[in-house]
């Protein structure tokens, strides 16, 4: 953890699973500035006010949203009012996510072209895409039938890859790169993941992380009641003394370091 300004930085603003009991415990939403450029990764319920007191939201280069799971955009909404009502002239931001993410947040207010008056949606690109210093590249997971994993980096450094929410572990091996920090869900801490539900858990990614030697993992999206500290340990255990933790909203995180 480091609190100065690095050339690389994760800035985690929500880290919550779709539902919990723990006060701030808002949606999934990670900020990642390289240089002069910004982007975010997801937009949960509730975490909103942790972006605009991280970052103005009209400077945002891009919104990435990994899967339309409202605790993964349902924040879109107040980023929409504030960029048309908040600020003079309204500015819109740029937002790539599945197809039909506009529609589905124009059906929520019954009006068509709500969305559009400030989110400019496109939907994921097939190949990799440049966002300012950043090079991303997405590929589809095992979760919903259009949810993404992505990586993001200054290129030839390491980089950091996100796994949106991820059913089968392996979907994640081309996007990693030794060195790498792995933001990863966890949702079913310890395990088992129930039949039929497609997280994963910390088994799961400690075989994924034996393999694929990322130099860092971060944890996330673990669900409401579960052990906060064995999954770490247990992911620890593949990953030969390099640092596993599991993030809160607030954590600043230096990628460059890596
Ligand atoms: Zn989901
Ligand atoms: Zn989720």
């Amino acid at each position: 953890m480091s609190s100065r300004p690095s050339p690389f930085e994760l800035t985690v603003l929500g880290a919550g699973p779709a539902w919990s009991d723990r006060p701030g415990a808002s949606g999934a939403a990670y900020l990642v500035r390289s240089g002069r450029t910004a982007v975010l990764l997801d937009l949960g319920q509730g975490s909103f006010p942790r972006l605009i007191r991280a970052i103005e939201p009209s400077a945002l280069d891009a919104v990435l949203i990994s899967h339309l799971h409202p605790d993964h955009f349902i924040d879109l909404v107040p980023l929409r009012h504030y960029l048309a009502y908040q600020l003079d002239p309204p500015r819109s931001v740029r937002v790539v996510a599945p197809a039909g993410l506009a529609g589905r947040i124009d059906a929520l207010h019954d009006r068509p072209g709500f969305t559009a008056e400030t989110l400019d949606c496109e939907a994921w690109p097939p190949g990799p895409f440049s966002i300012g210093d950043l090079t991303v590249e997405a590929r589809r997971v095992t979760h919903t039938a259009d949810s993404h994993a992505m990586r993001l980096g200054p290129p030839d450094q390491p980089g950091l890859v996100y796994s949106g929410d991820c059913g089968v572990a392996d979907d994640l091996v081309p996007l990693i790169r030794a060195g790498d920090t792995l933001l990863v869900e966890v949702s079913f801490g310890n395990g088992p993941v129930p039949v039929g539900s497609l997280h994963l858990d910390a088994p799961a990614i400690a075989r994924l992380v034996a393999t694929t030697r990322p130099g860092r993992v971060l944890l996330t999206h673990l669900q409401m009641g579960l052990d906060r500290e064995e999954p770490v340990r247990i992911v620890a255990a593949a990953m030969d003394g390099r640092q596993v933790e599991l993030v809160e909203p607030g954590d600043v995180i230096d990628l460059s370091g890596t």
